[in-house]
């Protein structure tokens, strides 16, 4: 993707900071849809990259933003294809991710989801009130391990390898294109969120990369949820090692602190994860400190 593209637009930062979502707004990228390979590509605008798959007999999306961005993304989408939506699937709960659903309503025959992200969904709607619980909109399907479709003449697999960036990640895979929505499971050379409040878990977060990159071909291409503005959205293997290798040295780095003697605050400090200088803010306020913080809690509670 054209480097361009990534330059801060700033009136989509203006919008983003009117709406109640702007934490996950992404000032990196402004609204495009392209192509990666085969006829499957991507949409970004404000929240996780929406995969899209479109062919003759079959039109599938991977999450959806949020409402308004979302509307823009199935506009351009009838621009390409007189088919409703055959399936939307959602790689995880977080509202970056799945706000966007309501507006898929009349649109996508099914939503499809891991089986805890409906109640992860509904539960921090809640949290943000009322108004936030009636513009939900959760699975219709839901599978425990793995989902897999026929689309036309493209199949599609969801699977979820156990807990990560939440308890209810899936890593859905167009096995013809050869390309892997990972969701929010890489953040690309970015500070991740961690959700341990929804059942993340960083230990078994570092095994499910390691798993997914070892199943997958080796010239399989990986959509991002986030990444940072010298390396994009799109990844490869060995983007998706490096994203295992940074939890991994995160987890160590935050032991060997406590190992030493000190504190949450002292360990946290850290101005890098040394050898991980390129990992950078996903273009809102995550920071090292709070993936510190979280390896601390998880380390400190096992
Ligand atoms: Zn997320």
């Amino acid at each position: 993707m054209d480097r361009r593209k990534f330059l801060l637009n700033t009136a989509l930062a203006g919008v983003a900071l009117a709406l109640p979502y702007r934490a996950f707004s992404n000032r990196f990228l402004r609204s495009d849809f392209s192509t990666i390979r085969r006829n499957v590509g991507v949409y970004t605008e404000r929240g996780g990259t929406i995969g899209w798959l479109i062919n003759n007999d079959a039109l599938v999306a991977v999450d959806s933003q949020f409402p308004d961005s979302a509307a823009n993304c199935i506009s351009g989408l009838k621009d390409r294809t007189d088919r409703k939506m055959d399936y939307l699937i959602n790689t995880h709960h977080h509202g970056d991710h799945t706000a966007g659903n309501i507006s898929f309503k009349d649109y996508a025959n099914h939503i499809v989801a891991h089986e805890n992200v409906p109640g992860y969904q509904m539960k921090a709607a809640e949290r943000r009130g009322q108004e936030v619980v009636a513009a939900q909109l959760t699975a219709d399907m839901t599978f425990t391990d793995k989902w897999s479709q026929d689309v036309g003449d493209e199949t599609v697999h969801a699977t979820h390898y156990g807990p990560a960036h939440t308890g209810g990640d899936s890593v859905i895979y167009f096995e013809k294109a050869n390309i892997a929505h990972m969701g929010d499971l890489v953040f690309n050379r970015a500070y991740p969120y961690i959700d341990p409040g929804a059942g993340a878990n960083i230990e078994n977060w570092v095994k499910v990369l390691r798993i997914a990159a070892d199943e997958l071909p080796s010239d399989a291409i990986y959509i991002c949820g986030h990444g940072n503005s010298n390396y994009g959205i799109q990844a490869s293997k060995g983007d998706v090692l490096r994203k295992a290798d940074f939890l991994e040295a995160l987890l160590a780095f935050t032991q060997n602190g406590i190992n030493a003697g000190q504190s949450k605050e002292e360990i946290a400090g850290a101005e890098f994860l040394p050898g991980f200088e390129d990992f950078q803010a996903p273009g809102w306020g995550l920071t090292l400190e709070f993936n510190i913080n979280t390896a601390y809690d998880e380390l400190s509670s096992s």
